[in-house]
């Protein structure tokens, strides 16, 4: 992406956050900066404008501050995936592991039609376990996943080559 230095450059790596260790990537200081918020939303949307997308699924919960605004502006739907036990009607969902633990996305099984043409969206990409779950729930109720969309990519820990490696695109708009 043509701003993808900038775009990196107003996001802030807090040291030791959640836990001694990890430097998460927050985007606070990018949203509250209007223009490169800006930036970011139209880089999505000048790469999807073309590609006649059904629907964006967007991640619980970062995924939907980037997802909404990209759906409105390209005229397709939104369809939220969320944490397990958040979405009221009938469900189905995919069960992943992370470092501690275990974790569950859940996707409404009516949030769009067979062949459906889906963007997957989420702030960042790590281990890339949350975006492959999320492609799996939506290849499993019979939509195709176009490309999964990320602002930030952190290459080293390998999980967009997983995802690309399960088959499916990797859009970040920094790495
Ligand atoms: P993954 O499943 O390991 O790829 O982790 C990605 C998920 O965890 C995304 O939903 C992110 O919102 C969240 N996440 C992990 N690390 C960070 C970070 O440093 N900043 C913001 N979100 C993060």
């Amino acid at each position: 992406s043509i701003y993808g230095d900038y775009i990196k450059s107003v996001i802030r790596t807090v040291p030791d956050w959640p836990q001694s260790g990890i430097n998460f990537r927050d985007i606070t200081p990018l949203l509250q900066n209007s223009s490169a918020f800006r930036k970011l939303i139209d880089s999505f949307v000048h790469r999807y404008q073309d590609m006649e997308l059904d629907a964006i699924a967007a991640i619980d919960a970062r995924g939907f501050i980037i997802g909404a605004p990209v759906a409105y502006e390209l005229g397709c739907s939104f369809v939220p995936v969320r944490k397990k036990g958040k979405l009221p009607f009938r469900t189905i969902s995919e069960t992943y592991t992370l470092e501690y633990g275990k974790s569950e996305v859940e996707l409404h099984s009516d949030a769009f039609q067979q062949g459906d043409r889906i963007l997957i969206m989420d702030d960042l990409i790590a281990t890339g376990g949350t975006m492959l779950a999320a492609a799996r729930l939506i290849t499993r109720s019979g939509g195709q996943v176009v490309e999964t969309a990320t602002i930030i990519d952190l290459p080293e820990i390998g999980g967009s080559r997983k995802i690309r490696e399960a088959g499916f695109g990797v859009f970040a708009v920094c790495s």
